[in-house]
This record gives C-alpha cells, structure tokens and sequence, in this order.
C-alpha cells in the first residue's frame, strides 16, 4: 500500500463535472490499493473574483482580511471534492490548513510553511479516510489565517507529501505535464519527461506557472520527488528530481516568458560607492521586488542603473524613487518603459556548452525582434523584449534549439 499525495489544481476542479472527474480518480487510486491525500485548489476563477471584489471595496484591503477572504475559496472546494466521493461511497473528510496542522510564518498573503503537525491526517489515514486538504492556506502559531502567494496550493502539496513522507507527489493539473514552453504558445512544444529541480525552479521564477517556485525550492530543499500531470488522462507527465549527469548533455530544457514587465532606467547617476544601495534600499523599503538589475558608466563618466520589475509596480517605484533622485545628483534622471516581457531559456547544460547566448541573439536579431536588457545566470540567460513580440520570440527561440524534437541520448 503506498501514500499518495495529489494536488488538483484551480482548472482541475474548476466545475462541477471537474469536481466529480476527481472524485472518480481519487476512488480508483484507493481502489488500487493506496492511500490518498488530497491537496486542492479554489476552483478556478474564484480567488481571482474574490480578490476582485476585495478591490471594488477597498483598493487597500487590509491583508489579514485579503487572507480570509482568499482562503475561503479552498475551503469550499474541500468540502465539495469530500462531498463529491462520499456520493460514491468513499470515507472522506476536509481538512483546512489549521486542521491539516499546517503552520505559517511571515506576513499575511505571502506566508512561509514553518512546520506540519499532520497528526490529524495520519489518524483519518489510518481509520481509512481519505483526506482533503485545502491549498493555498495555513495558521499561525497565534491562529491567524495566512495565504502562500499565487499558485501557492502546489507548495502545500509537496510540503504535505514531505511531512508525511509520502512514497508520490502527483501535481494534476490541465496540462499533460512540463513542456519546452508553455503548450498553449509555441503549439509544437514538447512534453519534458523529467527536469531537474534547478531547472524547473528557474523556468517557475522567470513565468512558466505550471509550478509555483517556492514550491519548487521547497521540493528541492526535502528531495520529494514529484510528477506534474493530467487531471484530465493518464499520459505520463513530468518528473521534477535531482540532477543526473546525462540531464548536462541537453544543452536547453526550456524556455519561459513572462508578460507586464516595465522598466525604470536612472542617468546621470556620479560613479561613485553607495549609490546602487541607496536606489535599491528605497525599492525595498517600499517592498518592491526588482527582477532584473543592469548597470554601466557611459561615456561622461556616469553611471546608469536599469531595472525591471511587474507592472503593477511601476507606479509606487517612481514615487519612490523621486525622492532619492536628488540625493544622487542634481542631473539624475529616470525614465520608464513599461509595455515589455521577458523572455528567458533554461537548462543545465549551458554550463558545459558554449555559444548558447549567441544563437539565442542571433535567432532573435534575425526575426527583427530587438534585446533591450540581458542578464544571464549559470543556467538561465534573460532578455527583455517588447511585450507585443514575445509570442514570437517565444517561437523563434524555440525554433532555433529545435526543443520540438527529441534530444540525441
Ligand atoms: P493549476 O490550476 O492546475 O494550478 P496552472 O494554471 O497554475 O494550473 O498551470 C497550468 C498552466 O501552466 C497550463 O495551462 C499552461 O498554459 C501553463 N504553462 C506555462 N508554461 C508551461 C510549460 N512550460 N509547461 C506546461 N504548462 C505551462
Ligand atoms: N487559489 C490560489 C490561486 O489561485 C492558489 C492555487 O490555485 O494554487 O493562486
Ligand atoms: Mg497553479
């Protein structure tokens, strides 16, 4: 008899039908023998509707409330997936992220999972439940409720497979599993059968959201092994593991974009120690979280500081930065472009594998589509590019490392 651990995300419980669709896998993983825990999310388009009321009523929602509010969508859907499988005779019980002994710290909507008590769960197991755990959501020692930040059921789901120690950690969700790029935008992507941790955190962090990236860090950091699959068939999905030295002979894995991304650019800036920290110190006291960060003297002998960041942010960093920018010079300037999406290739084995940026530039430069800011880690390389072309891009990147077909061994 195993344990099995299963994450049913938003699409995969999304209406009714869905609802029963994973009723009726659950009870026949039981039948098989197993035991099931399972992690679900709000069905889909709730937490968004949800939020969106918060907004209508107050564009500054307090967050412990955003935290109830939000966690009310998983709480529905537990109690209707546990309904859903007693209707077919199957024992089964809710359990929201306080009963499932699931403890946060950090601050409301984007909390961290400190520990798992999951002496609940393991006592429904043994009396033959099945259990239903709501995503997305934890308490405080004080009981507060927290959230885990968008996507967050996926961290839920390995957190509780690695308290549990269970023997699979299955992600189902609407896709067949991870693919070279995101299957609904380069049509010929093709399914990856397995990915290292490091190559999955970093494709998650630079928009390919079929995973959350904590969750990721978090599966990597306890070693659960997990597959991400379909709620929907029983195709072989995804294995998200440990690195492997034949992972290095594949020179690209995947590609990832990530829409809404604005620029700020400041000139004028003197060459001289401090400033950098001053610019950044007053985006993180406004806690905005910058992405990619490039800089350079020019000429004169002034530096320029770039840096990207959501959208969304675009607003509160100008006014957070006005203040400094006399404190820098009297001639600092800042401009900002928003309107921009990034577009990032990933794999491990650009380590051992020269030339890889070059065909990237190259691929792109020929298609006419141009390369604003560039940064590069050991295993990833990220260029900006004007948002109404990153489809495009997306495809010519693909294209010229032939992710659609199938690796030499
Ligand atoms: P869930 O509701 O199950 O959590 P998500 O919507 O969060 O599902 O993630 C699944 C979606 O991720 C897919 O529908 C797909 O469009 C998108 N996606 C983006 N990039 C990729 C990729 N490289 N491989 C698979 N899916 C991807
Ligand atoms: N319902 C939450 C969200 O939409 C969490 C999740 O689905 O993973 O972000
Ligand atoms: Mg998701």
């Amino acid at each position: 008899m195993a344990l099995i651990v299963q994450k049913y995300g938003g699409s995969s419980v999304g209406t009714l039908d869905r609802i029963r669709n994973v009723a009726a896998r659950i009870k026949r993983v039981l039948d098989e023998g197993n035991q099931v825990v399972a992690v679900v999310s709000a069905m889909g388009g709730v937490t968004d509707r949800l939020l969106s009321m918060a907004n209508e009523l107050n564009a500054n929602a307090p967050e412990r409330e955003l935290d109830v509010l939000l966690s009310s969508g998983e709480q529905q859907s537990i109690a209707l997936v546990a309904m859903a499988l007693q209707s077919l005779g199957v024992d089964a019980v809710s359990a929201t992220g306080g009963q499932a002994g699931i403890q946060t710290v950090g601050s409301h909507t984007r909390g961290r999972i400190d520990e798992i008590e999951p002496s609940l769960i393991k006592g429904y197991l043994t009396e033959g439940k099945v259990v239903i755990v709501a995503g997305f959501q934890g308490v405080t020692k004080e009981g507060l409720i927290h959230t885990l930040g968008r996507g967050g059921s996926d961290l839920s789901a390995i957190a509780v497979a690695a308290s549990l120690d269970a023997d699979v950690c299955q992600i189902l969700t609407d896709v067949d599993g991870v693919y070279t790029c995101d299957p609904r935008i380069v049509l010929n992507a093709r399914k990856l059968p397995e990915i290292s941790y490091d190559e999955m955190l970093e494709m998650a962090s630079s928009g390919t959201k079929v995973m959350q990236s904590r969750s990721v860090e978090f599966a990597k950091k306890y070693g659960v092994v997990f597959e991400v699959c379909s709620s929907l068939n029983d195709n072989p999905g995804t294995l998200v593991t440990e690195e492997h030295p034949a992972m290095e002979a594949v020179v690209i894995r995947g590609v990832s974009i990530e829409r809404s991304q604005a620029r700020v650019t400041i000139t004028d800036i003197p060459d001289t120690p401090g400033q950098s920290g001053k610019i950044l110190g007053c985006l993180a006291d406004a806690e905005i979280n910058v992405d990619m960060i490039v800089s350079n003297i020019s000429s004169d002998g002034m530096a320029r500081h770039s840096f990207t960041m959501h959208t969304n942010d675009l607003g509160r960093a100008q006014a957070a930065l006005k203040p400094v920018l006399s404190e820098l010079s009297s001639d600092a300037k800042i401009e900002s472009e928003a309107a921009l999406a990034k577009l990032s290739t990933v794999g491990i084995g650009m380590r051992s594998h020269a030339g890889v940026a070059a065909k990237m530039f190259q691929a792109l430069g020929k298609a006419g589509i141009n390369i604003g800011m560039i940064t590069t880690s050991e295993i990833k390389i990220s260029v900006t590019v004007s948002e109404s072309q990153i489809e495009d891009a997306a495809r010519v990147v693909h294209e010229a490392f032939e992710l659609d077909k199938k690796p030499l061994a």
